[in-house]
């Protein structure tokens, strides 16, 4: 069959409530143009983000009722540590309310002033969570991974000539090497094994642990899986255990592979710093047998490991990208190629090129396709990563607007659709005009900042 279908049928459905194209461009309008300021139910697709927002199966809300609520030693916690070290073979799992809070954690600990912290790319909290320790966040992906035209099959890997580079330069003050699979911040772009255990090895060579930002671990194996010699035979499970096994820790966000709505953990293996971080914990999350969660969430969280690592669900995943990918191809529209994992990226830079970068065409186009479809995307490009500690502002590496879509819970005809929009945005891209901010915080300001269309690119 060429078809691969949905593996799951519909059992609780949430209605979409229907908007018009001028009540949507009002909302926008009383939003500031951030699309986070807009109420859920005034969008019809809501590709904001994978996280937290999938369905959950009729396995995980049977794990729901099972959750244990005591406060201490809850076998919750057990079944929770069990499905984590099944695939991450850590001996110590702190859990957290999210991947930030275990970041937080990490970063409070191993960063920073003076500090130097190196990634393929740093994922936006994090860098934030670096950040604001003091510490410098670099990233150091191959070439390829700044390439949207490269069709690499790893564009998330790490550039090991320059992390040599970096470690000979930067010496002790750099407290550990970081890698994200997949790239997020990248286009959600994997990286292979051999590159996991490459940078494993530079780092171990110079005295330093080795993190994995774990929260997509899953497409990222699926992708080893597909795309790297010699591992087409092997199981999900197997090429999971591989890549945690050359790590010394991990970051993860349970809202992405973790199939829940919220949740994530820090795992580690030196017993000290183990130690360091549950005295935060404690200060911070909560008790070390639940961290930030409820016993209820853990045993979602253990349930959906088990599922996560399902190759059909995988198949259905991934495809579901490459289908809209050939369509959005097809119309000329520039995308990250090949598919990344759980996103499309769609390069605003290149298309709407009338649009400055420090206009924000990944802004614009993610308003456009707000208003025309009803669709809610996110700009990862200049908002996210254009401005500086210091406050200075310059263009980030790439504008790009991310399609990011949730877990088993859209089908092919909300596919249909989002090619459809772009379709009519075909017709009016070269109209479409930038954004100034007029309203910002010093960190994270996608989150909150306010916009305004920039009349130096009115055409109307
Ligand atoms: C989502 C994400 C995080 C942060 O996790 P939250 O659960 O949202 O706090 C960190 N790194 C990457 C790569 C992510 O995608």
């Amino acid at each position: 069959m060429k078809t691969i279908i949905e593996p799951f049928r519909i059992k609780a459905v949430e209605p979409i409530r229907m908007t018009t194209r001028t009540e949507r461009v009002t909302k926008l309008a009383a939003a500031h143009h951030n699309l986070f300021t807009l109420n859920s139910q005034d969008v019809l697709i809501d590709l904001l983000t994978d996280s937290g927002t999938g369905a959950m199966s009729a396995e995980q809300w049977a794990a729901i009722m099972r959750g244990d609520e005591s406060y201490a030693g809850s076998p919750s916690f057990a079944r929770f540590c069990d499905a984590i070290q099944n695939l991450m073979p850590f001996d110590h799992i702190i859990p957290t309310h999210q991947g930030r809070a275990a970041e937080a954690i990490l970063f409070s600990i191993m960063g920073g002033v003076g500090r130097n912290i190196p990634s393929n790319t740093h994922f936006d909290t994090t860098r934030g969570n670096i950040e604001a320790s003091g510490a410098m966040a670099h990233d150091l992906v191959i070439d390829e991974g700044k390439d949207p035209a490269s069709e690499h099959p790893f564009k998330g890997n790490m550039d090991l000539a320059q992390l040599e580079t970096y470690l000979t330069k930067h010496g002790d003050s750099v407290p550990c090497v970081m890698i994200t699979i997949t790239n997020n911040a990248g286009g959600g772009q994997p990286v292979s094994l051999e590159n996991i255990r490459a940078v494993a090895q530079v780092a171990h060579n110079h005295s330093r642990p080795f993190f994995i930002d774990g929260c997509r671990f899953a497409e990222n194996a699926w992708f080893i899986k597909q795309r790297e010699p010699g591992q087409q035979d092997r199981s999900i499970e197997d090429i999971v255990r591989d890549c945690f096994a050359v790590a010394d820790g991990m970051t993860m966000s349970a809202k992405k592979d973790g199939f829940a709505n919220i949740g994530g953990w820090l795992a580690l293996n030196d017993p000290e710093l183990a130690e360091q971080a549950r005295a935060h914990l404690v200060r911070t999350e909560g008790f070390p047998t639940y961290g930030g969660l409820a016993g209820r969430d853990l045993d979602a969280i253990a349930q959906g490991l088990k599922e996560i690592v399902d190759e059909d669900y995988l198949r259905y995943r991934i495809r579901t990208n490459e289908y809209i990918i050939e369509r959005l191809d097809a119309l000329g529209v520039p995308v990250i190629k090949p598919a990344g994992g759980h996103a499309v990226f769609v390069d605003a830079r290149a298309w709407l090129s009338h649009i400055e970068p420090l206009q924000y065409p990944g802004q614009a186009l993610a308003c456009a396709l707000y208003e025309t479809g009803g669709i809610r995307s996110c700009e990862i490009g200049t908002v996210m990563f254009g401005r500086h500690p210091d406050g200075s502002e310059t263009p980030a590496a790439m504008d790009l607007v991310r399609l990011a879509f949730p877990r088993r819970t859209y089908t092919q005809s909300h596919a249909d659709y989002i090619v459809e929009t772009f379709e009519e945005l075909v017709q009016v891209k070269d109209k479409l005009r930038g954004f100034k901010i007029t309203k910002q915080p010093k960190l994270l300001r996608h989150f909150t900042c306010w916009f305004e269309p920039s009349s130096k690119n009115l055409v109307d």
